[in-house]
């Protein structure tokens, strides 16, 4: 890979994430988040390698103003990484939806931005705040060849059985009301790697992979592609997650309305915000680390949270082994997939189905990329450390 170093920027509504990696050793040469952009008490946590951790407390009115800092600080001449903006050859945005218009990274162009743009109305909350990200790039670092990496491009290449919904197919034609599915960087990224791990040809393979963070999604990829994805139109379908609902009946959101004398917005942000493990567990917790310990210590509320979750992450797999008929490995990764050995093992006790048998001592690894089948298992389960950074600035260093 070439010898450059990209910087990859996540842009939310009110952050900014950002890493500086080089492409060819593909060493993070200094990361952090800029936190409250435009709200009161903005600050900036920032890590250069083999460094400590500090924090800079200053107003951020806008990302343009957080993405300056960045710049300033990368460019530091006593605390930062590099000489001068030179140094950095290229950028990596993550853009959460690329519609139909992107089935794959790219670089980009005023066009580029233009078609980012015009799928604003399918991710209203993160799509403008990518975009203002992107501007804010050009603005302050001129010529720098910056590329484009979309949560959705992944997933293009799912067939029609799996992206339509069953509704008037014009609204499909007229709106592009479809599943997208997100995560893709990371279903991309751990698919990949674990082929590599098991030293099999990506193209010869039926994966699973299990996403499960707050935001969860599971996908079916086979011989290198991704045939299904359990997230939709928009983030909310699928897995329950930390606070999302996945799957409901839609007829529950005009029930609810009506027992709760709420609009429809209202049901959403319960449905978005407060459902998930956290509303199962009776508004308890989203964090797996809580429920985990309550489990254990016999709480009903946790135990009915992550038996549900469980549940649902089990039919997900049984359907996508369905779909590719069969299934080589299974995936499990971010913030619960690779910490979480308890609810792991509580989904492998459905796959005896699958021959898989679990190594006990594997599985209480945390954090590290490891098989946690044990070398007879008919199916092979692996953890595989997601690294969406690291996948972005690959992606980007390919394209300039
Ligand atoms: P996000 O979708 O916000 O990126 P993460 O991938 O960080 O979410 O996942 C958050 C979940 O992962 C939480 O439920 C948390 O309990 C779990 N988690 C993250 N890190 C650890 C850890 N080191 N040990 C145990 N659980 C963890």
């Amino acid at each position: 890979m070439k010898d450059i170093n990209v910087l990859v920027i996540n842009c939310g509504s009110s952050s900014l994430k950002f890493q500086l990696i080089n492409a060819s050793s593909e060493e993070v040469i200094a990361k952090g988040l800029c936190e409250r952009i435009g709200i009161e008490g903005s600050q900036m946590t920032w890590t250069p390698a083999g460094g400590e951790k500090y924090e800079v407390k200053m107003p951020m009115e806008d990302h343009r103003t957080a993405v300056r800092l960045v710049l300033d600080t990368l460019t530091d001449p006593e605390r930062g990484v590099v000489k001068s903006l030179d140094q950095i050859g290229a950028v990596g945005h993550r853009i959460v939806h690329g519609g139909e218009n992107f089935a794959s990274s790219t670089l980009i162009t005023d066009e580029v931005l233009r078609a980012i743009e015009a799928c604003n109305d399918l991710a209203p909350l993160h799509n403008p705040a990518n975009l203002i990200g992107i501007n804010a790039c050009r603005e302050l670092m001129g010529d720098t060849p910056m590329a484009a990496v979309f949560d959705t491009a992944f997933h293009q290449t799912m067939p029609a059985e799996a992206y339509l919904y069953g509704i008037p197919y014009h609204y499909y034609e007229d709106y592009k009301v479809r599943r997208y599915g997100f995560h893709g960087t990371s279903h991309s990224y751990v698919s990949r790697r674990a082929a590599q791990m098991l030293g099999r040809a990506y193209e010869d393979l039926k994966i699973i992979v299990c996403h499960l963070g707050n935001g969860a999604s599971v996908s079916a990829v086979k011989n290198g592609k991704c045939v299904d994805t359990s997230m939709g139109l928009t983030p909310l379908e699928g897995l329950i997650m930390g606070t999302r609902s996945g799957d409901v009946d839609p007829a529950i959101i005009e029930f609810l309305c009506n027992k709760e004398e709420k609009p429809v917005q209202d049901i959403l942000n319960v449905l978005n915000k407060e459902s998930g493990v956290l509303g199962l567990s009776g508004g308890f917790s989203s964090d797996f680390r809580d429920l985990e310990k309550a489990y254990r210590a016999g709480d009903e509320a946790a135990i009915r949270a992550m038996e549900t979750f469980a549940y649902r992450v089990v039919k997900y797999i049984g359907a996508y082994t369905a779909a590719m008929n069969g299934v080589d490995v299974i995936c499990f990764t971010a913030g619960i997939g690779e910490n979480n050995p308890f609810i792991r093992s509580m989904i492998a006790s459905y796959l005896g189905y699958l021959g898989i048998a679990i190594d006990e001592a594997a599985n209480e690894k945390r954090g590290e990329e490891i098989a946690i089948s044990t070398p007879e298992s008919k199916t092979k389960v692996l953890v595989v450390p997601t690294n969406e950074e690291l996948a972005i600035a690959r992606e980007t260093a390919a394209l300039v």
